[in-house]
């Protein structure tokens, strides 16, 4: 399959990413109790970078399961944006194929093709959200 993504396929990928991440963050905020908000925002003030993780890292260690997923799906979307900007986004990370167009809009984030993705949910994770 050779699909690899333009600049405009990509230019729209990333503002799908970032409007998802933007939504998360909206919701996270909304999720939090008063005084982690308060916290949340101080820091979110101070790190608008996409790519700095201190706002995520900050979330876990205030241990609230309840934004957990929340944030483990802003952190795949960080890793996303951040392959963008390395230039291998839409590369399957396991055989080095084109991802597809077609799966990367049902599933922006994804980092590995249909066929190895499938590999490693049958070999690493039993049970766990699939992202096929
Ligand atoms: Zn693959």
């Amino acid at each position: 399959m050779n699909d690899e993504l333009n600049d405009e396929q990509t230019r729209q990928l990333r503002a799908l990413l970032e409007d998802r991440f933007n939504t998360l963050w909206n919701e996270i905020g909304s999720e939090l109790d008063e005084a982690a908000k308060e916290r949340f925002l101080q820091i979110a003030g101070e790190a608008q970078d996409l790519e700095d993780r201190s706002l995520a890292d900050l979330i876990t260690d205030l241990n609230m399961t309840l934004v957990d997923k929340h944030v483990q799906e802003t952190r795949d979307i960080n890793s996303a944006l951040i392959r963008i900007d390395k230039g291998i986004y839409g590369t399957c990370d396991d055989c080095g194929e084109s991802i597809g167009l077609d799966r990367l809009n049902a599933y922006p984030t994804a980092s590995r093709c249909l066929h190895c993705q499938e590999a490693y949910e049958k070999t690493h994770i039993e049970g766990m959200h699939s992202n096929l």
